[in-house]
């Protein structure tokens, strides 16, 4: 038996895998496999130090004092970041810091304000 999921279109269990992306020989659908339908979830989930979810636009707070690459400045612990955005990458936040400008933070150093 395949633990294949069901075509997400017409529900179909006939679906059968084809290189990286599942077909459906019912209705014709392809899609890729394992990205959930329709469960709104970025593929991409991205967690701050005690494991929240953090999403675009959110407020951090630096947990640990940062090092700021190319430069003697330390974003210090307990900064303020607001309106981060996720990125992808080893750096998976970008954000602007006062006094610092944009910069690229990693969420593990951070948690949500
Ligand atoms: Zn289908």
């Amino acid at each position: 038996m395949s633990n294949l999921p069901n075509c997400p279109k017409c529900q179909s269990e006939y679906t059968y895998e084809d290189r990286d992306v599942l077909v459906c020989p019912e209705c014709g659908n392809e899609w890729k496999a394992g990205v959930e339908d329709e469960s709104g979830n970025d593929p991409q989930v991205v967690k701050d130090a005690h494991g929240n979810v953090l999403q675009d636009g959110d407020t951090v707070t630096v947990i640990k004092d940062l090092k700021v690459k190319g430069s003697s400045s330390v974003v210090k612990i307990g900064t303020k970041v607001k309106n981060i955005r996720l990125v992808e990458g080893d750096h998976d936040i970008d954000c602007k810091i006062d006094g610092f400008g944009a910069m690229q933070l990693k969420s593990e150093f951070v948690k949500k304000a």
